[in-house]
């Protein structure tokens, strides 16, 4: 495996690569990585010659009063998981790397940003788009892999992919859990004993709505309430948003005919989590 940080280097590596017709998937990701950013490595392998991760913390998609300082950083551990999964290359640029002195560039995008996480995360997928976008120019992947579990940010990264004609293939693969349903989260860690126990109420709503959903009720509100009942059960938590929306339009709706995805994230104490849910009529 190549481990990486100067982009001088990686332009090399990847001229190199690309010169020789090899299709590169890649996949994104802050680091502390974890079972589920794994199995986007695994799709990532099957399906392309080449498979490069980047770790970067990006500060742009970070707000001041954010996790951006405490955010975990195992490189190390990072470095050895990429190597036992058969990655190829590892690209970890310091964020100097990414935004030298006098930086002024960014990519913003419109609608689909604005609410949800981009209603309480100011900037954040401006941030997010800036860096996915700089990381493709500089990757040049075939394919990108993202993770249903940020489902607003698969979204957003779909539209600015074609939006700005971007030459790539986004792929969302399945969100990888804990086996009490809790989803893979770098930020798991920060949870006490207590707040982890509780964390599991997110998965456990929304899979109480399916249940209703599948029983036959095709209106949000029940679905919602049904929902909150749940989260009552884990005090804890302190939900920011329960959202039912159009899965391509992220725009909420009242009624679930045929599909929608639900989306949810809570406060357990100064950590926050999301997560999500398909709804597809059987
Ligand atoms: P992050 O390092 O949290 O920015 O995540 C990097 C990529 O991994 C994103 O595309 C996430 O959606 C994806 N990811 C994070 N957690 C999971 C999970 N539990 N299952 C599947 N993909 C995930």
């Amino acid at each position: 495996m190549r481990f990486i940080t100067s982009i001088g280097d990686l332009h090399s590596v990847i001229a190199a690569l690309r010169g020789a017709g090899k299709r590169i998937g890649f996949v994104p990701t802050m680091g502390a990585l974890h079972a589920g950013h794994m199995s986007l490595v695994r799709k990532s392998k099957a399906e392309n010659d080449t498979t490069a991760v980047s770790v970067f913390v990006n500060p742009t998609q970070f707000g001041p009063e954010e996790d951006f300082e405490a955010y975990p950083r195992p490189i190390e551990n990072d470095r050895r998981l990429c190597e036992q999964a058969g990655v190829d290359i590892l690209f970890a640029p310091a964020a100097g790397e990414m935004y030298p002195g006098g930086y002024a560039t960014y990519v913003l995008q419109e609608r689909y940003t604005e609410a949800f996480e981009g209603e309480i995360r100011t900037g954040h997928f401006h941030g997010v788009c800036t860096v996915c976008c700089k990381l493709f120019n500089l990757l040049k992947p075939h394919r990108a892999y993202f993770g249903h579990k940020d489902y607003q940010q698969s979204v957003v990264i779909r539209r600015m992919v074609r939006d700005l004609n971007m030459d790539l293939e986004v792929e969302v693969c399945p969100t990888v859990r804990e086996s009490d349903g809790l989803a893979l989260s770098s930020r798991n860690v920060y949870l006490s004993p207590e707040e982890r126990s509780q964390a599991t109420a997110l998965y456990a709503a929304l899979r109480r709505a399916e249940e209703v959903f599948q029983s036959g009720e095709r209106s949000v509100a029940p679905m919602a309430d049904a929902m909150r009942k749940v989260i009552e059960r884990a005090p804890m938590a302190r939900v920011d948003y329960i959202a039912f929306v159009n899965p391509e339009t992220l725009r909420e709706v009242r009624r679930v005919e045929s599909e929608a995805v639900i989306l949810i994230a809570a406060r357990l104490g100064r950590t926050r989590l999301i997560d999500n849910l398909r709804l597809t009529a059987k």
